[in-house]
């Protein structure tokens, strides 16, 4: 792993830099804005494809000590560095693997009757009380317990509760980025009712956007993920997160391309004056969207040879994006040079919204082909 942002290796063709500073103060600035509830990290899929074992070591390191992630096998890669660390796992508790999960200390999010007593009866098993998250179902529809399953586990079966260490009630919302949105204030009181239900036990309610819901939505725990890596919580709102990904290609090729020619798979996009096009060493493999391709007409996302802007024209290919530099001195745009095409200027939002897709896609694509730097302050 290389922490130093100025050592790029010669072969590396787009390098992705990972401001771990940035990342820390996004979780500080989260934790701060949750009040007295503590601040998760939600680090599942790879940490949003920024690398699940550095993201989670950064977190712990600005004294994060509860994470989320999606799967076993992520949660024991999380173990294996963070011996102290909570760790919660989304998916729930997989048939038959409740030893998996003791193993190495793990808490399943229990999302069903079967889980809870599955998780009961393995307790009895061991003649131990394990700690496990019970997640409800306030009305997303995806996983966790209903009302009915509630009202089972608080009457007839309320003895399972005996048996393991219920360390969360959580639920999930479905429309946390849109503030106004009145499926918030009906999963709050939905979560409330629910679980007054339960044992007492530490809730958590919010992801990235419940955080800036309101104090209401804080409960005891705060599970951001996305806020964290600098992408948009809510949205229609300006994002007051610092951006921690910077994707930079290096330019392989430049071209001269006469008016009237056209670039790149379709010829869908032909120059409308001469122009200098540079060949950039990053397409849709290394999780540069096909999406943000720009036919004649559409203008395309601005990648930046130092503050000078440099469209996209025509369609990103697998490995390839065509960008036009004609506007910028040759010696500046020429082959080596390196074009910054997400980052500060053009962020993760600007490049989704045109793409027709969301921060998280874009980031949990951002390719294995890209090296990757971890950086401590990359301006
Ligand atoms: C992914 C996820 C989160 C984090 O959501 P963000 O919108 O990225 O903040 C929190 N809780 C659950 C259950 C999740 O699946």
């Amino acid at each position: 792993m290389i922490r130093d942002a100025h050592t790029i290796p010669p072969d590396a063709r787009a390098v992705l830099t990972i401001d771990l500073s940035a990342l820390r103060a996004n979780w500080r600035a989260l934790n701060v804005a949750s009040g007295k509830a503590e601040c998760a990290g939600v680090i599942k899929a790879d940490a949003y494809g920024l690398g699940i074992d550095e993201i989670a070591h950064a977190l712990a390191a600005e004294g994060c000590c509860t994470f989320f992630v999606a799967t076993l096998t992520e949660a024991r890669i999380v173990r294996m560095a963070n011996p102290g660390a909570r760790i919660f796992v989304l998916d729930g508790l997989l048939p038959g693997a409740a030893p998996s999960y003791t193993g190495f200390d793990l808490c399943p999010c229990l999302s069903s009757l079967e889980e809870v007593r599955e998780w009961a009866a393995w307790c009895d098993a061991t003649g131990r009380r394990l700690r496990a998250a019970i997640h409800l179902d306030t009305g997303m529809h995806r996983l966790g317990l209903s009302r009915a399953d509630v009202e089972q586990l608080a009457g007839p079966e309320r003895a399972l509760f005996a048996k393991f260490d219920l360390a969360l009630v959580m639920s999930h919302l479905a429309c946390a980025d849109v503030p106004g949105h009145p499926m918030n204030a009906a999963q709050l009181a939905r979560f409330q009712a629910l679980r007054a239900m339960l044992p007492p036990a530490p809730a958590s309610l919010a992801n990235s956007g419940g955080v800036f819901l309101g104090p209401d939505f804080h409960f005891d725990l705060v599970r951001p993920g996305i806020a964290l890596y600098g992408g948009r919580a809510l949205e229609g709102h300006p994002n007051p997160m610092r951006w921690v990904v910077r994707l930079q290609a290096r330019i392989l090729q430049i071209r001269h391309v006469a008016a009237g020619e056209s670039i790149g798979y379709g010829a869908t996009f032909q120059a409308g004056r001469d122009s200098r096009v540079a060949t950039l060493a990053c397409g849709y493999a290394d999780g540069f969207l096909r999406a943000l391709s720009s036919p004649t007409g559409h203008p395309g996302p601005v990648g930046h040879i130092g503050e000078q802007p440099v469209p996209v024209v025509g369609r990103v290919s697998m490995d390839l994006i065509t960008v036009d530099v004609t506007d910028v001195p040759e010696r500046e745009a020429c082959r080596g040079a390196w074009v910054e095409v997400l980052g500060a200027r053009t962020t993760i939002d600007d490049l989704t919204d045109r793409a027709g897709t969301i921060g998280y896609e874009l980031l949990t694509r951002l390719g294995r082909r890209v090296h990757r730097i971890y950086a401590e302050g990359t301006t």
